[in-house]
């Protein structure tokens, strides 16, 4: 008995941590050493440290505050994660743009209360968002914002970069297999223990029905992102306003309820997730289409479900009942 303990292999420990994390629900799954998930938490909690608008220590909440004076030293990930926005912002003529935060505050989406701004603060507040006005100094380690009243806002790349750094520091950490999510965002590391053929099952969730799926992934290791307008949203006689807000036009993006992109890295799942629905279906479809590695699921307000090519017959696709 004992040589027959020596010699079997050692089983793969499964290890589950849950919290709430950069204003979302947090989940580190390992297949490995209980301390590698404990890490990952302790990880994103450093990261939303740095990130998150809501702490005046924050490297976002200090650039926000010196907008219009001076160049703000920031820590490496930060200038790191802005200048990925930036090449986002660029590459979709702004749909994406990481100084969005003057009209996330206008529709209080910032927290507080919900409300629909007057066309007059609308006005105001698109005026104060321009990516142009964002600067990186690389060689200084600074980010500024050239405009008095200008604010950053990096919600819709953070979650999924920060995925990306949490999947490598587990893989430093020598684990095999994982999965990371922060709301929408995923990770995936390696094969899953016993998933067949090793691959994960992601769901996505159906934007009208809260229990519901709308589609069943089957994916091996990678980035997966889901842009919704059910995620953060208030209804005004009746008439849904929700949090992905189209520059061009100061109001929530219409057309598309959600856009989900499996990606090679958790930046770009997440950013272009975010900037696909701002486009709406015929210009996001395009957009995605047209990336490299990239394959989507979009889905209309109406329900119409639109693939990327290298996804048709791979996905199991629910789309009814739609209201
Ligand atoms: P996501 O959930 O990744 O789609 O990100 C949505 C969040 O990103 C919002 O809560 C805002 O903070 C911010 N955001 C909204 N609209 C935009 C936009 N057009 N470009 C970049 N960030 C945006
Ligand atoms: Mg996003």
């Amino acid at each position: 008995a004992l040589l027959m303990l020596a010699v079997a292999p050692r089983r793969t420990e499964r290890v589950e941590r849950v919290a709430v994390l950069m204003d979302t629900p947090v989940r580190v799954v390992v297949y490995g050493p209980p301390n590698a998930a404990d890490a990952a938490i302790d990880e994103i909690s450093r990261l939303e440290g740095l990130w998150h608008p809501g702490r005046a220590e924050s490297d976002v909440a200090r650039v926000n505050a010196a907008a219009g004076l001076e160049a703000v030293k920031v820590a490496p990930e930060t200038l790191d994660l802005a200048e990925r926005a930036l090449a986002v912002a660029s590459l979709t003529d702004g749909a994406f743009d990481p100084t969005i935060g003057p009209l996330v505050l206008a529709w209080g989406f910032g927290g507080g209360e919900n409300r629909v701004p007057s066309s007059a603060s609308r006005e105001a507040a698109r005026g104060l968002v321009g990516y142009q006005d964002l600067k990186v100094d690389r060689a200084a380690g600074t980010l500024f914002l050239a405009r008095p009243g200008m604010v950053l806002d990096l919600g819709a790349v953070a979650k999924g970069y920060s995925a990306e750094s949490i999947r490598s520091l587990l893989m430093g950490r020598g684990v095999k297999s994982a999965l990371v999510q922060l709301g929408g965002s995923v990770a995936l590391l390696g094969r899953r223990p016993g998933g067949e053929g090793g691959r994960w099952q992601v769901a996505v969730q159906h934007p009208r029905n809260p229990e519901g799926f709308l589609a069943g992934l089957s994916l091996a290791e990678g980035f997966v992102d889901t842009a919704g307008d059910y995620q953060r949203f208030f209804e005004r006689d009746g008439v849904r306003y929700h949090h992905i807000l189209d520059p061009a036009t100061g109001e929530p993006a219409r057309g598309l309820a959600s856009v989900t992109v499996i990606a090679p890295r958790g930046d770009q799942a997440d950013a272009y997730a975010t900037a696909a629905f701002v486009m709406g279906m015929e210009r996001g479809y395009a957009f995605l289409a047209g990336q490299p590695g990239i394959e989507a699921i979009l889905v209309s307000t109406s329900g119409e479900v639109r693939l990327t090519p290298g996804l048709a017959g791979k996905v199991d696709v629910q789309v009814q009942p739609w209201p």
